[in-house]
């Protein structure tokens, strides 16, 4: 999976972030091509210089990390699925008990081009409000939580969302809206008290399978 990048603020510490290294394909990606920078996305890590991150796109990130305490860890992504449905005006439709999680519970931010001035952050910001996920129109997906395995459960479940709505509107067959009632239910469904176990098992799940892959993911 092609993901742009990932951001985690370093627990215990408000000044510095860990990103991806830039350039490395994310399932080659170990824990030693993880860069330690700052607010302003300067590098801190004596191994890598400021090539070695995308100061571009660490300014996504940092509007979101200044502006939300819970969101210690963001990632955003440029998946086809994801920047398919930025693109299509009707935004993530409530067609798939994955969609369902985000029904009234999702924000969308116009794109305004590549760079992000100071004040397209303030917009996105205000965009995002207290969401935890957010659509980037013709642009892609965005995701964060207070640590990684609920970010990435974020981020996982909303490509989902996304593969599914190209997939069905592919068919070209009129889709099934669920009514109001049980969008409104399933939403609410998500945010049960069993639900942090679940997001719990399904992290270590998947970290299982990158184990069987490359254990060298560690090193
Ligand atoms: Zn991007």
């Amino acid at each position: 999976q092609l993901i742009f990048g990932q951001t985690l603020r370093i627990p215990g510490d408000n000044e510095h972030f860990l990103i991806n290294r830039y350039g490395i394909a994310f399932d080659r990606m170990r824990a030693s091509d993880l860069v330690r920078i700052d607010k302003s996305g300067n590098v801190q890590d004596l191994n890598f210089t400021d090539l070695a991150v995308n100061a571009a796109g660490f300014v996504i990130h940092s509007a979101v990390h200044h502006a939300r305490e819970d969101m210690a860890c963001v990632i955003h992504t440029h998946t086809a699925a994801g920047v398919a449905v930025s693109a299509q005006k009707e935004g993530l439709l409530p067609i798939s008990q994955h969609a369902l999680k985000y029904y009234n519970r999702i924000a969308y931010h116009t794109y305004e081009g590549i760079a992000l001035s100071p004040d397209e952050r303030e917009r996105l910001v205000a965009d995002l409000g207290t969401h935890r996920a957010m659509i980037l129109r013709n642009h892609g997906l965005l995701t964060g939580g207070p640590t990684v395995k609920h970010a990435f459960h974020e981020i996982y479940m909303l490509e989902r969302a996304c593969q599914i709505q190209v997939q069905a509107m592919s068919g070209g067959s009129e889709l099934n809206i669920p009514s109001e009632e049980v969008c409104l239910r399933t939403a609410a469904q998500f945010q049960r008290d069993d639900s942090e176990h679940i997001i719990t098992i399904a992290w270590d799940a998947a970290l299982s399978l990158i184990e069987d892959q490359a254990s060298s993911y560690a090193s």
